[in-house]
């Protein structure tokens, strides 16, 4: 074995590809060897959609060649085993004087990373994560205790760090929240400004061979594959987006659009994710669009909350209320998962067109994800646990850090009420408002009850029923409930026994 080198080696996570993450700093590239692991037991933990292991793997290879272009040695293990042995051979090889990890975003991964290090007697420094706003326990002692926490404030902090979107003390425009504007309906006739693809190179060629060679029965489609895997490229799709798409960000947020995927939604949450992008040089770009007046304030505004609020809101949640918040089921609920989650085999359209998305594209936007696929689970009672695990392979943006708030806070109510505050659940009529799905669909979005009728309106009544004892108390559901009050007793009935016709489907595995 070769002596003890003076070198300390930092080794970079799956998503940490950013050449200003922590475990850099302060180091000469003369002083550190890179070390970066391709591992099956990371991509086999679960079945995976196979453009998220592509992007992952080819952005990966690509940042290996960035940081060997700046002047860092790179030791790069491709297609490994697991981590283990990787680390192994790469102590045997440099023999460094100490391993240097940045702090996983995922909770409890780097203590298991820096076990296998200090197994063979290293010693491990855990940086920080510098890829977030946030420190992770920024607001542990603030929340203590609490059973609601409030995105809107936490945002308004963020506004007053960051100093963006900000008139001196006040809010930019006079009001924090711009929502109250971004709920349009677009026309029928609308254009939509087209999302650019980049076109695989050698290096994703290869990847994207190894994939489909080694997890066929992985989650989607491949063919298809769409994203920017450099920094370069993603720097490009990030200044399409705010060209083309920022400025109708905000009044189209809510809609769907059967065959539009993207509408005005930006699609850089996979990029964010890794590290190719950073969320306050995207937030303070998207400020400069507002401030050239090339963007209109709602847009902005609902465009930067979802990056410097929602998306530190969950993870501070996260760090904060793992690990038992992975198992959180406040609602009881225990169906299986549908298989059309899989196969977007079913008769209801909205579904379908989601899940059939998702598949070719790897992502589809909040709406779909939240009114639809969550929607769904949420009112016919699917095993949170499931959907967590779904959400979690099937999406190319998904880390169980982002995900786990979202699927089981956000969307299905398992926390009781941490992170929303109400249940997100609606019948058709919903979906029908805010999408042109139903008009395509064999089921009747107006019936509830019949051959024909659309499944989410029995199962919206009989979610509210089945739940009442647990909702009734919350103002925000007041309306909803009184609603269900004022049903006769006979329709209520007649609902209920369709949705649990519907339920005993579901719980056959029975196709509808
Ligand atoms: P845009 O609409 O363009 O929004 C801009 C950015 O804001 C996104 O790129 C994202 O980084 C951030 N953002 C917006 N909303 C949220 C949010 N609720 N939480 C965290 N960040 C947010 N986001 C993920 O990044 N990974 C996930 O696995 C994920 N799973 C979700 C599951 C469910 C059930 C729900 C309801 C939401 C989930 N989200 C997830 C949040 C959100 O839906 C996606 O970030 C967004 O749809 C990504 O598309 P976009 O980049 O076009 O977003």
């Amino acid at each position: 074995m070769p002596a003890r080198s003076l070198k300390t080696t930092v080794w970079i996570l799956e998503d940490q590809l950013n050449p200003k993450m922590s475990a850099l700093a302060g180091l000469s590239k003369s002083e550190c060897v890179i070390l970066m692991i391709e591992s099956f037991t990371w991509a086999r933990r679960l079945p995976y959609h196979k453009q998220k292991i592509t992007l992952v793997w080819s952005a990966m290879r690509h940042f290996a060649d960035e940081l060997q272009a700046r002047g860092y040695s790179v030791d790069y293990y491709g297609t490994q085993p697991d981590y283990e042995t990787a680390v192994t051979a790469h102590i045997r090889k440099h023999r460094p004087i100490q391993v240097r990890l940045m702090d996983s975003a995922e909770y409890g991964v780097s203590l298991r990373l820096a076990e296998l290090v200090k197994g063979h007697d290293i010693n491990v420094a855990v940086t920080a994560n510098n890829m977030f706003l946030t420190d992770r326990t920024e607001c542990g002692l603030e929340w203590r205790g609490k059973k609601t926490l409030l995105m809107e404030s936490f945002y308004r902090k963020m506004r007053r760090k960051t100093g963006l979107l900000m008139d001196g003390t006040s809010p930019e425009g006079g009001q924090w929240n711009y929502d109250a504007l971004n709920r349009e309906r677009p026309a029928a006739d609308q254009v939509y400004p087209a999302i650019p693809r980049f076109k695989p190179d050698a290096i994703t060629r290869a990847v994207m061979e190894l994939v489909s060679h080694e997890f066929p029965a992985h989650f989607g489609e491949l063919d298809e594959f769409w994203m920017p895997v450099t920094r370069t490229d993603a720097e490009r799709f990030r200044d399409d987006f705010l060209k083309y798409r920022l400025d109708l960000f905000g009044p189209y947020q809510d809609a769907i659009v059967v065959g539009q995927p993207a509408l005005y939604h930006s699609l850089l949450s996979p990029l964010l994710n890794i590290g190719l992008l950073e969320p306050l040089d995207l937030s303070r770009r998207a400020e400069d669009w507002y401030r050239q007046g090339r963007a209109r304030l709602n847009s902005v505004e609902g465009f930067i909350r979802q990056i410097i609020g929602w998306r530190e809101f969950v993870y501070q949640v996260y760090h904060l209320k793992m690990p038992n918040y992975a198992q959180a089921n406040y609602l009881g609920a225990d169906l299986p998962l549908p298989d059309f989650y899989w196969t977007a085999d079913t008769k209801m359209f909205c579904v379908a067109d989601a899940v059939g998305n998702l598949k070719r594209h790897g992502i589809n936007h909040h709406i779909q994800r939240l009114m639809i696929t969550g929607n769904f689970a949420l009112i016919a009672g699917i095993d949170p646990q499931a959907v967590n695990e779904w959400y979690w392979f099937a999406y190319t943006d998904a880390y169980e850090w982002v995900v786990t708030p979202n699927v089981l806070g956000l969307s299905l109510y398992a926390d009781g009420g941490l992170v929303a505050t109400k249940p997100y659940a609606a019948s058709a009529n919903y979906i029908n408002k805010m999408s042109n799905c139903c008009s395509q669909c064999e089921y009747n979005h107006r019936q509830t009850v019949g051959e024909n009728a659309c499944p989410f309106n029995s199962l919206y009544w009989d979610f509210l029923a089945r739940n009442a004892k647990k909702l009734e108390n919350n103002p925000r559901m007041n309306m909803a409930m009184a609603t269900l009050r004022k049903r006769p007793g006979k329709e209520l009935t007649s609902s209920r026994a369709q949705a649990a016709r519907i339920r005993k489907k579901l719980r056959q595995a029975e196709r509808f």
